[in-house]
């Protein structure tokens, strides 16, 4: 089989650089071998939020110059300052295209709502996560924070206590919905996704509200865990008109329903664009000759070898083994590729686990045009996105969902105006846009 572009890996990063490849024209073919951290994640996603000597940021665009000083390696400091700031409106414009409603800027960070109830600066954040400006007090005077009972992934009063520090009259209760004692009886079950099936059900609509609106009287915003709108925000929408008030959500423990939502979207862009996705399928090797990659095997596929111009490695970092570690070692497993940021062994980790963890930054070493290096040398057709990329700290810099946005339209920039050189290298071929093998 054979592609333009072959991609490892499915999460935020493989998604993004294959929708805007297939935009170009490519045929890309991605191969996941699972879920990916959007599962996991609050659906919020951070562009930058603090610089590595600890300074914190507002102002994403402002501050690159002064993360190039401090950061060389980082991804954005790769990418320069206008590449940056184009790439910005480029993701917020994929975002939208493929059907997401964020709310945020890449001129100034707000903060959202988190699943215990502070506030965390980040970049955009789904339409129904509560957010607020900057240097604002908490838009809101009394919050109802409404929990199912029996449903351990979220705590509202733990919301509650956090939005009561910073100075909103804030309340908890729990509904209890007969419908859903069905999941109840298996704590196993009864997570977000599964009472979101029967709460995005017509039916049990006026019941909810009916709750709700029994519990609601005198609060100006209601805050449920994201339990509904599995599909849309169109549940949240007729729910807020029959309560009267805004109702917002906040992500619960994994599965996060608000994280899947940017996973269906992206998927969903992706294929209507044509592209394939290999799911369940895993890249076992790759063969190089000539500093090229030229066969991809996967665990389906066996010794049929995938074939492609250009290959995206997006495989994440230790949650999806796109890096493994060994006692004393780290490495990267497809290629043992040259890796950033691999202090000795004692290095890896800081006892006090609020400080920043050095084994975040760990990640694969590239060129200046995110192709990966092995014994130095850039392997020419392929790059690499997103978490599995070194030099940063997704947490302590806050932007994680930040560098996999942008490295991946990067990267797709890379090999879209590779071939244009190539196209205009080899005027006999202009018109077919072949690229050179
Ligand atoms: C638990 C968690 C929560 C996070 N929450 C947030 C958040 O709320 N906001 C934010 O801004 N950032 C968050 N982040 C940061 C996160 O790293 C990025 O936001 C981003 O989602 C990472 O995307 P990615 O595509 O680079 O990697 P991943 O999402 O890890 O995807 C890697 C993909 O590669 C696949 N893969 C790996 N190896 C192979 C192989 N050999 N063959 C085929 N497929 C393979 C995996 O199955 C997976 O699908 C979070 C990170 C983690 C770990």
């Amino acid at each position: 089989m054979k592609f333009d572009v072959v991609l490892i890996g499915s999460g935020l990063a493989g998604l993004t650089c294959g929708i805007r490849l297939a935009e170009a024209g490519k045929s890309c073919a991605i191969v996941s071998a699972g879920e990916s951290a959007l599962y996991f994640s609050s659906g919020s996603m951070d562009l930058l939020a603090r610089l590595p000597d600890g300074r914190q940021v507002t102002q994403p665009l402002a501050a690159i110059p002064e993360l190039m000083q401090q950061a060389p390696m980082h991804p954005y400091s790769r990418m320069g300052e206008k590449r940056f700031a184009s790439l910005t409106d480029r993701a917020e414009q994929l975002l939208r295209e493929s059907g997401l409603t964020m709310t945020g800027s890449a001129l100034q960070n707000h903060y959202r709502i988190t699943p215990i109830g502070r506030r965390r600066m980040t970049w955009l954040s789904p339409a129904r996560v509560p957010t607020y400006a900057l240097e604002h007090p908490l838009p809101w005077q009394r919050v109802l924070v409404i929990g199912i009972e029996g449903f351990l992934d979220f705590q509202p009063k733990m919301v509650t206590s956090a939005l009561q520090q910073q100075g909103t009259k804030a309340q908890s209760q729990e509904i209890y919905l007969p419908f859903l004692d069905k999941l109840r009886d298996n704590p196993s079950e009864f997570r977000s996704v599964n009472i979101a099936r029967w709460l995005d059900l017509p039916e049990n609509l006026p019941r909810l509200a009916e709750e709700i609106n029994r519990l609601s009287k005198g609060y100006d915003a209601i805050i449920l865990p994201a339990c509904l709108g599995l599909a849309s925000d169109k549940v949240i929408e007729d729910l807020q008109i029959w309560i009267g008030k805004p109702i917002y959500v906040l992500p619960t423990l994994p599965p996060s329903l608000l994280g899947m939502r940017v996973d269906q979207a992206l998927r969903a862009r992706f294929h209507q664009l044509g592209g394939i996705v290999m799911t369940g399928d895993a890249v076992r090797r790759m063969e190089i000759a000539q500093d090229r990659i030229t066969g991809i095997y996967t665990r389906n596929h066996g010794d049929i070898p995938l074939r492609a111009s250009q290959v995206v490695l997006a495989t994440g970092s230790f949650l999806n083994n796109g890096l493994k570690t060994v006692f004393d070692r780290i490495y990267e497993p497809l290629l043992d590729l040259d890796l950033l940021e691999t202090p000795a062994r004692e290095q890896w980790t800081r006892q006090n686990v609020f400080a920043p963890q050095p084994y975040l930054k760990f990640g694969v070493k590239t060129d200046e045009y995110l192709r990966p290096l092995k014994e130095g040398k850039a392997i020419e057709n392929l790059y690499a996105a997103g978490a599995v990329l070194g030099g940063f700290d997704p947490l302590f810099e806050g932007c994680g969902a930040g560098v996999s946005l942008l490295s991946a339209l990067y990267v797709a920039e890379q090999i879209i105006a590779q071939r244009r050189v190539e196209k205009s290298m080899l005027p006999g071929q202009a018109e077919t846009g072949e690229v050179k093998q």
